[in-house]
Order: C-alpha cells, then structure tokens, then sequence
C-alpha cells in the first residue's frame, strides 16, 4: 500500500509502498478515506528538535482520519465491515490506575498514533477495537475525518461552564478556530480570539467571534471597555503555546477566572504568579480527548447544529501531500485535507 513514511532524519515525507498492516484478533482493519494535516505531522515533517527526540524512522505518520473497516479481527463483535470510523489517536495502556478507572485519557502510558506506532497517512491502518469511533450517518465525510482535533477543541472548550461567559481564546489556529464555534454553540456570551495572523483572525470571525484581535495592533483593554466587559474573563482557552499570549491572557482574566491550556509551550514561560495566587485563577492542562464522553459530545453537537466546516481550506490528493505541508508552513490555512480514496 502506499503510504507517508518518515524515512529518513531529516526533513521530508517520502510516499512508499509499505505492506499493509497485519490485524491481531482484538484489532480492525481500515481503509483510510481522507486524512487531516495536524501541527504534530508539521513538526515531523519539518523534523524539528521535538520531532527528533520523539520520532523513531521509519514511521507511517498521521492520525487525523475517517475511513471504512474492511476486516476485523476473530474477537471483535462490535465493529464489522463497511463500518464509517474514526480512530482515537491516543493507545492508552488498559489497566493503570486511572484506564481501570474509566479516566482512560489519563493514562501515563500512552501511545500515539503516526507518531508512537504507525499512522493513518496511508492507505489502511490497523487500530486496537477499544480506538475506534464509529460514526453517526448524517455527519459531512470531511468534519468526520478531523474528529481528532475538534476533540481537543471540545475537550478544552467543555473543561469550564460557558454558558453566559465571556471567553478569551488566544491563538486562532485550527483548534483555536474550532473551540470558537464550540464555546459559542455552548451559549457563551463574548468570545475574543487573539492571533497575530491576520488570516487565521478572518477564520476565527467567520467561526463565530465576537470579535478578533491581533495584539500586535491592538490591546485587550480597549476590546474590554467597548464591549463593557469590566470584570475580565471568565474562561480562557489557550490554544497558541505562545508565552506572551498565556501571559496577556493572566492579565485579562476575572477573579476566579479559570483557564484551559491546550496550546504546547515551544519554551519556558515565565508567568507573574502573584496574579494567580491573589486572583484565584485556576488553571487546567489539557491533552488528547476524553475516550470517549469527548467522542460523543462532537457528534451530538454537530447533530444539533454545531458546523465547522468552515475551518476546512484545503484540499489536496495525498499524492499532492507536499503542497499541503507547504500551505501549512505558511500559516495562511485553516485545517487542511489529504484525499486518499478517489
Ligand atoms: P497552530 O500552530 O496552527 O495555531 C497556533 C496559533 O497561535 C497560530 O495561528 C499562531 O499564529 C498563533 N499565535 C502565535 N503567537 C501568538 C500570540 N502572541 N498571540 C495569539 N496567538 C498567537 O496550532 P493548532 O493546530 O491550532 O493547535 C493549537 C495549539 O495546541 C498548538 O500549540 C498545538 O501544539 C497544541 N496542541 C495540543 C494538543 C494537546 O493534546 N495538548 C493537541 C493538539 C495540539
Ligand atoms: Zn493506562
């Protein structure tokens, strides 16, 4: 089959025939239809300093997908051919403290797909039975192949009550973009997205802010006072790693305001902790999705109208991946798109 394989310790993906995965009795087989491009595959293919330390070559990379289960193993009844699925991205070990619990995204032995063990940029790809998401008819083939980010938008947007808040997003990335339309369909009140990319600012309007800002031409005080907001934040969702963007947003928060952090620091970020400490501020780390109380949220609130199809911009062919990493290194996308099954 063909397949994105990181080959080689250096920059680039190489399109190759791999064999196609073998299922063990607890696992499927799927045929992958259409892939999302996350940061994390950047980050591989630009084989930075993370990428390096993390990734052993050669690795089939990707996990953002939909596609059909065409085999399942001999102990899988849940699940049956021509099944629509997406994939869980996190393996999670099954019986720490936290997996026999139920808390299964809390795991400290996870393992990623595309980047632990071999992704979905190919054209099939084996998944332990408890990592597959089956899908509800009704919902569009592309929202369904980027279920896996819009989960880490829904989990961080859905970690604080929102209904009747004001909620500052910093970062107006894919994610970011996504926790927008999220947090306004959970009644939020105001929602202010910050970025410094005018382009990804756009995104973030037609998302549902109530307004954007790029703080490199603009303050957040001056959004606060128009909008008569004199109390701050309720809820702020970081979504762009950036320390200047964490610290504006501690500035900006509400006593007892309460924050989410999704976005991955590049470096340490030097904080005023006397705003946390006398501000009361609580403030949440947040990674992968809840398996599967997340899962089921997307699906339902896309049933009752959620729609971030908009956040899609790009679409290629996977044969064309190298114009969809190039796209992606320019900043001015949304989430892009690889066809697999044409
Ligand atoms: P992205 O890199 O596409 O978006 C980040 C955005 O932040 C960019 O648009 C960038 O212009 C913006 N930004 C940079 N400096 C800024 C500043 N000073 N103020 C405001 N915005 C600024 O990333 P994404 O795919 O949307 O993901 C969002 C973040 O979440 C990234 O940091 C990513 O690494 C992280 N992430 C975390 C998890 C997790 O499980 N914790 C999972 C996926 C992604
Ligand atoms: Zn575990």
């Amino acid at each position: 089959m063909n397949a994105l394989v990181k080959r080689k310790s250096e920059r680039g993906l190489w399109l190759e025939q791999v064999p196609v995965p073998k299922i063990g009795p607890t696992e499927v087989l799927i045929r992958v239809d259409r892939t999302g491009i996350c940061g994390t595959d950047l980050h591989i293919y630009n084989w930075d300093r993370w990428a390096q330390q993390t990734i052993p070559v050669p690795m089939v990379v990707g996990h953002e997908f939909v596609g059909e289960i065409i085999e399942v193993g001999s102990m899988v009844s849940d699940f049956h051919a021509g099944h629509i699925v997406s994939g869980e991205g996190h393996v999670v070990c099954g019986h720490c403290r936290n997996c026999m619990a139920g808390r299964r995204h809390l795991c400290a032995e996870t393992k990623g797909i595309g980047v632990n063990r071999p992704g979905a940029f190919a054209e099939y790809i084996a998944l332990p039975q408890t990592n597959v998401w089956l899908h509800e008819h009704g919902l569009g083939r592309d929202t369904k192949s980027i279920f896996d980010p819009l989960g880490n938008a829904v989990h961080t947007a859905l970690s604080f009550d929102v209904l009747g808040e004001d909620v500052l997003i910093t970062g107006a990335g894919p994610i970011g973009c996504m926790a927008c339309a999220v947090v306004k369909h959970a009644g939020a009140r105001y929602i202010i997205v910050t970025d410094v990319n005018e382009y990804r600012l756009e995104l973030a309007q037609k998302m549902g802010a109530t307004c954007t800002v790029n703080p490199k031409h603009e303050s957040l005080d001056d959004i606060r006072e128009k909008l008569n907001m004199r109390e701050g934040f309720d809820v702020g969702l970081e979504m762009s790693g950036n320390p200047n963007a964490f610290r504006q947003m501690l500035a900006q928060m509400c006593h007892g305001g309460k924050i989410a952090m999704l976005g991955i620091p590049s470096e340490d970020i030097s904080i005023d902790w006397n705003q946390v400490v006398f501000n009361m501020i609580t403030i949440k780390g947040i990674y992968g999705r809840e398996m599967y109380e997340t899962w089921y949220k997307m699906t339902v609130m896309i049933q009752s109208g959620l729609d971030i199809s908009p956040v899609i911009t790009h679409r290629f062919d996977y044969t064309n991946f190298e114009k969809g990493f190039e796209v992606m290194n320019t900043g001015q996308c949304g989430k892009v798109i690889l066809y697999w099954n044409q």
